[in-house]
């Protein structure tokens, strides 16, 4: 019998190494490039990146639908490559739900089980308790056809929990359901694994969906995952451009580094002036750098006020929430400034005038890479 490897005990699934190569000779493409990472049991872990970066490869992997090209898949410390999918204790819910139509939600539910051969009590009253947890106990007996798209992503949730999979894998599983309804389901998702203790692998390219339900994401581009991290890691500091712009919006700085002092490096920009930004643990760079700031952490100023950067204003657009300040700085770069808008609040500055730009302590980050 297979033993767990040494130091892999804790973690649901650690993935060694894991590439995928589709094709061969000119058609050789790698969908996934020696993927290494570790996910704790109970985690909800999101996999992120745009389409076609191999999210969906590597959940296919993880469930046995592919076979890795190279490297490890580990379940609890253990390798699955000999295990076909039914056999994982791993459980899908897909994009389009797969429901059977003809089949009532409580059928629809409890039909994994059945095809596992379980006494009839037992899948009664599994069934029972997941249409519980769903809060789908009014209708039962309703065919699946004759549900809504809500309704039945949350049947198809009841339906993949029900077998008590020791991790759920779930692929861009609210894509389908308008804004509302998808704000509502990411709160039922994040109830739903709290209460099973399962272990979510959930596959998405919306960044604020990452961000607003993971415990950690992985970052992903072209078959790599280029970051693991908290969203908070991933938001305030990214490993390198891809995962600065991929994650909400950012300013994009070139400058050279001068003295460093602690953890703060003094930069000449490109633009324009100085300012001070954070470098990350084990850098070691000098000379051409790259510096990144948010938005929200930078604001505009009257021309003549002390300011980090100077430069026109080209638009302020309204969003309601905030305004967004577009700055064409000197060496023809634009700066975005986000700022939250607040009643009876005067802008100050006008469209066409210079102005400067504030940027807030700290906030300036040089990258990795
Ligand atoms: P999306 O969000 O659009 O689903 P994704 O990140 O999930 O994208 P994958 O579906 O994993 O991406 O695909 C990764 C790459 O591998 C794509 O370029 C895709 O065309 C390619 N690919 C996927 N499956 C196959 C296959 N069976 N044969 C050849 N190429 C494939």
């Amino acid at each position: 019998e297979a033993r767990p490897a040494a130091g892999a005990a804790t973690s649901a699934i650690g993935l060694r190494q894991v590439s995928k190569v589709f094709g061969s000779g000119d058609q050789r493409f790698t969908a996934v490039d020696r993927a290494t990472v570790e996910i704790a049991r109970n985690e909800f872990f999101t996999l992120l990146g745009p389409s076609g970066c191999g999210k969906t490869t590597l959940l296919r992997m993880i469930a046995g639908f592919e076979y890795p090209t190279a490297g490890e898949i580990l379940l609890e410390g253990v390798d699955v490559a000999g295990l076909p999918p039914y056999a994982r204790p791993i459980n899908t819910v897909f994009q389009n739900y797969a429901l059977f139509p003809h089949m009532t939600v409580a059928e629809n539910i409890g039909f994994g089980l059945k095809m596992l051969g379980k006494p009839k009590a037992e899948v009664d009253e599994r069934v029972a308790a997941m249409l519980k947890l769903v809060r789908m106990e009014a209708l039962a007996g309703r065919r699946t056809s004759q549900i809504s798209g809500g309704q039945q992503q949350r049947v198809a949730l009841a339906r993949a929990l029900a077998p008590r999979p020791k991790v759920l894998l779930l692929d861009e599983p609210l894509s389908a359901l308008d804004y509302k309804l998808r704000k509502e389901m990411q709160i039922e998702l994040k109830r739903l694994q709290h209460e099973t203790g399962i272990t979510f692998i959930f596959v998405t390219h919306d960044q604020e969906e990452a961000l607003t339900m993971s415990d950690r994401i992985a970052v992903m581009s072209a078959g790599h995952i280029l970051q693991v991290g908290t969203p908070r890691d991933i938001y305030d500091s990214p490993a390198d451009r891809f995962v600065a712009d991929f994650i909400g919006e950012t300013n994009v700085l070139a400058g050279r580094t001068g003295a460093v002092s602690g953890d703060l490096a003094s930069v000449a920009l490109a633009a324009g002036g100085e300012l001070f930004a954070v470098v990350p643990a084990g850098f070691s760079r000098t000379g051409e750098v790259t510096v990144v700031v948010r938005p929200e952490h930078a604001r505009v100023v009257a021309s003549g006020e002390p300011a980090t950067l100077s430069g026109t204003l080209e638009h302020a657009v309204y969003f309601g929430t905030d305004t967004h300040f577009h700055v064409r700085l000197a060496d023809g770069s634009t700066f975005i400034v986000r700022r939250q808008n607040r009643p009876g609040e005067v802008l100050g500055v006008e469209v066409g005038d210079t102005v400067g730009v504030v940027v807030d302590p700290r906030a300036a980050r040089l990258l990795g890479n």
